[in-house]
């Protein structure tokens, strides 16, 4: 009999495993669930305005590790850059709709050469459980029977402050997902409330100004706003990084970064170098780590690691370095207390860090930019709430992600489920950086490996 594999979520990763199985594998079949029909580009490469851009270079953005000018190619084929070289393509930031075509494409051709072993299924999975041998896999219209079930379901939505008054959370001025705000909604001329400093706000103001939102910007979060360009690295600082001694304990680590950061602040040099190399070490890094390290990382070196790591093109930190001298954009340290809604006017109070009272503001509408709620534990509907429910996926310790076993992407539960599999964000916990496109297509691989021996097994047996 052929084996089925119900796949949850045709975002990057989704689409990507289902192509190496593909490739791989003689006869398994494959089913995608996705809640919407455009399958390839997710969350991250369907963005609002076309103007969104990559926050890395279009060269090391290949879906593929073994054709790494894939992407790349792909571009030079469009025509969108007739007097460009590919050099100078593969040096530049793309827009991430650009990109969602790219996906949409390469899953096209996947789709084309596997069609009768792909089925698709436009639909949110509710639950998903493995009674006996098989899972079952459940949506509103449709119910698959599988031998294996991998979860990739990417970002959630952020988490909503915690306030008394949570009825606010109700009110149409204010939108819990930055991924979708609808515009005609916001007032011209009036402020706006961000919360959040990071990369999702830098996309967000953009956006606000594309759709003419003129009006003041403010921003929050506890530590203010330190986003920095990408590309700063003028140099590879080699005979310094070459120095580091890539140390199992986090503390001998620290020592070994801070010396190489003195000598690079030394010349007046940027910290990107120092972080793009140590980069490809974090995963293991990270699983060698004992759990109080882990906590004091995300305790005391989250947000700085998270600043030198996440930047944004310099096109657009030039667009909101502007913005911040001329004061349509305010970032304010600090945290949200409450909101009170009156008439077209939402009063909001919030802890300065600056003042150490309780401040006030009045806004028109706030968005949240806090980022994708990590803990499971923590999600109020949806499949992962009610997996979490059923005690399918266990939160990791740290709380930003589920169990799995790293080795072979299994997850882990007290009912041991077979060939129950995830990748992307919920790996955070197991690997800390489990995010970006270079990450996600090793995984892929990795698992697509996984699930063929698996098969390979089944069929021996
Ligand atoms: C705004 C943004 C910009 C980014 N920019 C970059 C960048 O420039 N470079 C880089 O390397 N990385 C970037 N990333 C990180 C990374 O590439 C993405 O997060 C990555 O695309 C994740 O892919 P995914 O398939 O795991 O998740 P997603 O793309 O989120 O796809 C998951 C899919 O699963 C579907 N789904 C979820 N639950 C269900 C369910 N129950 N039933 C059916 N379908 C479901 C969703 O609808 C979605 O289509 C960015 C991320 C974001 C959010």
């Amino acid at each position: 009999m052929k084996s089925i594999i119900g796949i949850i979520g045709g975002g990057f990763s989704g689409c990507i495993l289902a192509h190496h199985l593909l490739e791989k594998t003689e006869d398994l079949q494959v089913v995608i669930f996705n809640k919407s029909s455009r399958i390839g580009p997710g969350l991250a490469y369907e963005p609002q305005s076309s103007a969104m851009l990559l926050n890395v270079k279009a060269g090391k953005m290949s879906a593929f590790p073994s054709i790494p000018t894939d992407f790349v190619d792909w571009l030079m084929e469009q025509n969108q850059f007739p007097l460009k070289t590919k050099s100078e393509i593969s040096n530049s930031f793309v827009s991430r709709e650009l990109y969602g075509q790219y996906l949409e494409t390469s899953w096209k051709n996947t789709h084309q050469k596997y069609a009768d072993r792909i089925s698709i299924i436009v639909e949110e999975v509710l639950d998903v459980s493995k009674p006996d041998k098989e899972f079952i896999i459940q949506t509103e219209n449709n119910t698959l029977h599988a031998q294996y079930c991998v979860l990739a379901t990417g970002n959630e939505l952020p988490r909503n402050p915690t306030i008394s008054n949570n009825s606010f959370y109700q009110s149409p001025n204010y939108f819990q997902n930055p991924w979708s705000i609808d515009c005609e909604l916001i007032d011209n001329q009036k402020p706006i409330l961000i919360i959040g400093t990071g990369l999702t706000m830098v996309d967000t103001v953009h956006y606000l100004r594309e759709k003419n939102k003129n009006g003041t910007i403010y921003c929050i979060s506890p530590h203010g706003f330190k986003i920095l360009p990408q590309g700063e690295a003028e140099d590879t600082y080699d005979n310094i990084l070459h120095k580091i001694k890539i140390e199992d304990r986090l503390d001998s680590l620290l020592a070994e970064f801070n010396l190489a950061k003195k000598e690079i602040t030394k010349k007046n040099g940027s910290l990107e170098s120092l972080i793009n190399y140590f980069r490809p070490y974090t995963g293991k890094l990270w699983q060698g780590f004992t759990t109080e390290e882990k906590s004091f990382f995300l305790r005391h070196l989250r947000h700085k690691w998270g600043v030198a790591r996440h930047r944004i093109p310099p096109i657009s930190y030039e667009q909101i370095k502007q913005e911040l001298a001329e004061k349509k954009l305010i970032i304010l340290a600090g945290k949200i207390k409450d909101f009170e809604e009156k008439t077209a006017e939402i009063n909001v109070n919030y802890w300065s860090q600056l003042t150490h009272t309780v401040e006030s503001m009045k806004v028109s509408c706030v968005i949240n930019c806090t980022g994708p709620e990590a803990d499971v534990s923590k999600l109020p509907q949806g499949l992962l709430a009610k997996l979490y429910k059923n005690q399918l996926i266990v939160p990791d310790e740290l709380l930003v992600g589920i169990q799995v076993s790293v080795r072979d992407f299994r997850i882990k539960n007290s009912h041991h489920t077979e060939h129950f599999y995830a990748l992307g964000n919920l790996l955070r916990g197991e690997l800390w950086e489990s995010t970006a496109i270079n990450e996600l297509r090793e995984q892929a691989i990795q698992l697509s490996l996984q699930i063929e021996h698996a098969e390979k097994t089944k069929k021996n047996c």
